[in-house]
């Protein structure tokens, strides 16, 4: 709590509490704005699977606390050294090794839901108001502020962010229409479980026996990632594969394991042999998105923070790292802007993350291709090829810091376009289409 800056007046409502309205709660307190946070889940469960963090947001985490939230979470986390990839049939193609773990920037894989419970419990410990079972089902704002309509009552704000994850609510309201998802022909089979069985089976036994394990297997429009975690004791698996059925995004719909194995039929008996001694699995379809012009309202005092801003394909690894960007940089340019000018703040905000947004989303798409069309003669020439970027521009990058650097700039910047700049026209990225 001495962590926290002077008071800034600013009243802010953050509509989800997912890793993005954790973030930018957690932020925006720091920084001494007061902070409602309304989430729609009537409890906090632990759901999800295995869900990864870079270095850009493990140095997020990492600050919390001087280091207490960074103790809770190292003993749930996954601590490999190295990436080791296969063919689908089993052939080795190259070890990548990966970010040493280190207490200024640690990379953080786990599970999401035991990973959420501890940054949820941070936020609660800095006296922060979480509201659960609070469905907001309408936004509104004129010029000088912003509200919600949530359980029969108008709750009014200097801004509002809209944190409310791929399905979002205020995205209809910076955008004036609803967009739809659309389907991208892919979806992926996702299991966590327990390693005791793959621990006693000869086939598998060399993943969990002696720590963290990490190994991909690849082949043509499919490729499968398995990693232990815990020092082994849990274990979690995610094949992507050609899929064109055409459900809602969500976490929850459960798959069959026999319908997962007759995806990888014929590969390496070890993935087989994984799959065959899980319990149950989801099936997550992934959705295709256009990405969104832009992530703010017209006044520029509602806006749109995480999966509800930007949703990204699960190859690039950075959705959830890039949502914590986001509270962050928001955070620092309210408290850089002051409660007289929240739109310009919000307005900077936007003008500071949608390139790098849009640069991160991109090597998603790159590493699927990569993977799922490689030329298998080029790659045992140069087995580099397939290694997952990790380029410094991205896992190097301090975005509060940056955020104090660029703040002049960015305003002088948008005074000379008069504040109304569309961001998707002046990033140097070309329009992509970004998936979830
Ligand atoms: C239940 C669940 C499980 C997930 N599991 C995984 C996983 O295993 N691996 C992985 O990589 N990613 C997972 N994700 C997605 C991942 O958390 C996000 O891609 C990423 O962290 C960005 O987070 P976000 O906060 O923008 O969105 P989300 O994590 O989706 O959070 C959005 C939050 O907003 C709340 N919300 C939505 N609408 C409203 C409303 N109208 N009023 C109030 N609250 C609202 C939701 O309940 C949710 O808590 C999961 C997401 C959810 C919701």
């Amino acid at each position: 709590m001495s962590q926290r800056a002077p008071e800034t007046g600013i009243k802010v409502i953050i509509v989800g509490a997912g890793f993005a309205g954790l973030t930018a709660a957690i932020e925006c307190h720091l920084k001494g704005h007061s902070v409602l946070v309304l989430e729609k889940f009537p409890e906090l469960k632990p759901l999800g699977d295995v869900i990864s963090f870079g270095p850009n947001a493990g140095r997020i985490m990492a600050r919390w606390a001087n280091g207490a939230v960074y103790d809770k979470l190292y003993p749930l986390l996954h601590r490999n050294k190295e990436l080791n990839f296969y063919m689908w049939n089993g052939e080795f193609i190259v070890s990548q090794p990966v970010y040493p773990l280190n207490r200024e920037a640690p990379s953080v894989n786990g599970h999401r839901g035991e990973i959420h419970e501890i940054i949820f419990n941070y936020a609660k410990e800095l006296g922060i108001e979480i509201r659960l079972g609070y469905r907001v089902l309408e936004y509104l704002e004129d010029k000088e502020r912003a509200g919600v309509q949530v359980n029969g009552e108008t709750i009014w704000a200097d801004v509002v962010v809209g944190s409310d994850g791929v399905r979002s609510k205020a995205r209809e309201l910076v955008l004036g229409y609803v967009d739809k998802p659309k389907s991208s022909g892919y979806a992926i089979y996702r299991a966590w479980l327990d390693s005791t069985p793959l621990l006693h089976d000869p086939l598998t036994k060399h993943l969990v026996e002696s720590g963290d394990t990490h190994t991909g297997w690849l082949g043509p429009d499919v490729h499968f990632l398995a990693a232990s975690v815990k020092d082994g004791k849990s274990f979690s698996w995610v094949c992507t594969h050609r899929d064109e059925g055409d459900i809602d995004e969500s976490w929850s719909f459960p798959g069959k394991i026999e319908d997962a194995l007759k995806v990888i039929d014929g590969w390496d008996p070890i993935a087989r042999r994984i799959v065959e001694l899980t319990p149950e699995c989801v099936d997550w379809k992934l959705v295709y998105r256009d990405p969104l012009p832009t992530w703010i309202s017209k006044e520029a005092r509602t806006c749109l923070v995480g999966d509800a801003a930007h949703p990204f394909l699960p190859t690039s690894i950075q959705g959830a790292s890039q949502a914590m960007e986001d509270g962050v940089v928001l955070a620092v340019c309210l408290q850089l802007a002051g409660k007289q000018d929240v739109p310009l703040a919000v307005r900077a905000y936007e003008k500071i993350r949608y390139g790098r947004v849009r640069k991160a989303q991109l090597l998603g798409e790159e590493t699927r291709d990569m993977w799922h069309k490689a030329d298998w003669n080029e790659v045992k020439k140069n087995p580099d090829i397939i290694k997952l970027k990790r380029d410094d521009w991205l896992f190097l990058f301090d975005c509060e810091k940056n955020t104090y650097e660029v703040w002049h700039e960015t305003v002088k910047e948008l005074n000379t376009a008069g504040g109304v700049e569309n961001p998707a026209q002046s990033s140097a990225q070309p329009p992509l289409v970004n998936v979830h």
